[in-house]
């Protein structure tokens, strides 16, 4: 027989997440999809202890446990997945919303380097993580025991199509003037071939411009549909 705690867990954050996404806006639903996004994972004291990542560095990947500490407390038992089309609804447990109880976000990351020169900053590669994300744990990741190729996989049974994206000259030359334009201009192709408009406005093929930051740029984009295929053209880096 199992009695129901009595009183509430605490977590206290380890660190915060340093990103290239200063909104929820944009970022792909799940990590890796955008490989050229970079991020640090830094941690706070008394956690910021070079000792404890001994080790971590012979691990490629890690799992960061976080919290979606944007989004709001209270949750529904059925939510609608963006992968449904936001209409169909599932039970939030059959999904990864991040309306759930405990805002509990879990992501497998590259860690691509540790700098403990001054406290401990983790060097990460693909997170899906808006800049300032609470992280309450970290660990490496087992590909022997929890890699499942042929684990079935629900309503989401294999990574999203990608969209075409395409450059106005003007934002072409925005780019090329910037010292970080090749990794920008890979994480724009990445973040918009994953069509961050709002599902309900996908077949809304006018001249509507959506705008996603990253990094320290405005994104100005919009839709056109071409032989069926829509292609996502960046109007403008602001
Ligand atoms: N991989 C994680 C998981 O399964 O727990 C996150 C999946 S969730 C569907 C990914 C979305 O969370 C992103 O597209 C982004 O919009 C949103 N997000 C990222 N950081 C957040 C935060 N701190 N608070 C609320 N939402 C966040």
């Amino acid at each position: 027989m199992h009695n129901a705690p009595a009183a509430p867990f605490t977590l206290t954050p380890v660190g915060y997440v340093e990103s290239d996404y200063p909104d929820k806006f944009g970022i792909p639903r799940q990590p890796g999809l955008a490989p050229a996004a970079e991020a640090s994972l830094v941690l706070v004291a008394p956690y910021n202890d070079p000792l404890s990542v001994r080790g971590l560095d012979a691990f490629s990947h890690i799992w960061v446990s976080f919290i979606f500490h944007q989004s709001p407390e209270r949750w529904t038992p059925l939510v609608r997945p963006p992968r449904l089309g936001g209409n169909q609804k599932v039970g939030v447990f059959a999904s990864r919303s991040t309306h759930r109880p405990n805002r509990l976000g879990l992501s497998l990351v590259k860690l691509a380097g540790i700098d403990t020169r001054q406290g401990v900053r983790l060097k990460l590669e693909g997170c899906d993580l808006v800049s300032g994300t609470p992280v309450v744990d970290i660990k490496p990741y087992l590909p022997w025991a929890e890699a499942r190729p042929d684990a079935s996989a629900g309503f989401a049974p294999e990574a999203p199509g990608l969209l075409q994206v395409s450059f106005r000259q003007q934002a072409l030359e925005t780019l090329a003037a910037r010292a970080d334009s090749a990794t920008l201009q890979a994480l724009i192709i990445q973040v918009l071939g994953q069509d961050p408009r709002p599902a309900y406005k996908q077949d809304d093929e006018s001249e509507r411009v959506y705008g996603v930051r990253l990094r320290d740029v405005d994104v100005k984009f919009c839709a056109f549909k071409n032989d069926e295929a829509t292609t996502l053209n960046v109007v403008a880096i602001e």
